[in-house]
């Protein structure tokens, strides 16, 4: 039995019995450790402890703004350097990172929806975007074994809808669109993914297609899918106006030059874009967020934990490419959230 071991124990047994020896357990407490000498990654894991610990208390003293302070910046980069250790992929301290960072979520959904509109970031490219009438929900996916399932079905339990960009694992959880199918919420996806799996919606033309979607609480949602690609792969890029009148297109993993061309356009074709939910790798985000002249960027995809690390996008990166922007951003990381129109 190791000392780690030895600690979690007596501290299960002190707290069952509340007869703490705080003096004891500061002894024994390897966090109470004072020096980590010849103990090189017990010292890197508690390093990290106490870093993503820092970054969660400045994240929450510091919410998403379209003003990404300092600290915001100086935080978010921090966590890139925690993310791209790959000594910390499986362990304790980022599981509880973000799942800390998560649940508030699950709560919140379970409350009526404030006015406006509210864009919550989950995992990798996830979003769910909520107005009084709606929950939308866009590629969510657990990861792996990052969010546990029983998290993920109490974000799915709150949401109306599912849009599924493409067919790669980091967007098309099967659990996911399983579990909204059982629920009878409807699932929308390209052509080519689960192509005869049942309950699903599969849109997905040469051109713009627009629909009307009924969804079970009575509301009626209106969405353009555009047919966009992740080089070859079709990828759907989603318009969806809410009851209440606000859009938000999200791109998936959009990535191919000939798709700049129509992208260009669509400021014409679908108007008074609100929100744009960006891979933040996309080829040319300049040229393709002009196609779009959203009101909003809030961009998506960083640090996917399945990537090597030299395309765990970092924020950092994110960052650099929006900073000539004249159009306002807002930079989350998972389990932030952000309120539309921002109340003075
Ligand atoms: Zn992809
Ligand atoms: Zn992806």
């Amino acid at each position: 039995m190791n000392a780690n071991t030895l600690y979690q124990i007596m501290s299960l047994t002190l707290c069952m019995t509340g007869s703490a020896d705080t003096l004891w357990a500061q002894q024994t407490n390897p966090l109470q450790e004072t020096n980590y000498w010849g103990k090189e990654q017990d010292f890197l894991l508690r390093q990290g402890e106490y870093q993503f610990g820092l970054i969660r208390q400045a994240l929450q003293e510091n919410p998403p703004a379209t003003g990404n302070t300092t600290v915001r910046k100086l935080a978010l980069s921090n966590l890139d350097a925690l993310l791209h250790n790959t000594l910390y992929d499986s362990s304790a301290c980022l599981h509880q990172f973000i799942e800390d960072k998560i649940k508030p979520i699950a709560v919140e959904l379970q409350q009526p929806a404030s006015e406006g509109l509210k864009i919550y970031k989950l995992y990798n490219d996830g979003f769910i975007v909520r107005t009084p009438s709606t929950t939308v929900a866009f590629d969510l996916y657990r990861g792996k074994g990052l969010i546990p399932d029983t998290l993920m079905q109490q974000l799915i339990e709150q949401s109306d809808v599912l849009f599924i960009s493409h067919r790669h694992d980091d967007h098309a959880d099967e659990f996911v669109a399983n579990e909204f199918i059982n629920a009878g919420k409807p699932v929308i996806c390209p052509s080519d993914l689960w192509p005869d799996k049942p309950g699903i919606s599969h849109w997905r033309a040469e051109n713009p297609l627009d629909k009307q979607l009924h969804l079970s609480n009575g509301e009626t949602i209106n969405i353009t899918i555009y047919p966009g690609h992740q080089s070859e792969l079709p990828n759907n890029i989603y318009v969806v106006t809410t009851p209440e009148g606000f859009s938000v297109a999200q791109t998936g993993d959009q990535y191919r030059k000939e798709d700049l061309e129509w992208i260009k356009e669509i400021r014409n074709r679908s108007p008074k874009l609100d929100i744009l939910l960006v891979n933040c790798w996309t080829l040319n985000m300049d040229e393709l967020i002009a196609g779009f002249a959203p009101q909003l960027i809030i961009t998506g995809h960083e640090n996917e934990m399945g990537h090597s690390i030299d395309h765990r996008e970092p924020y950092w990166l994110t960052f650099r490419k929006l900073q000539q922007q004249q159009t306002p951003y807002v930079v989350m990381t998972w389990g932030e959230q952000y309120q539309y129109p921002s109340k003075p």
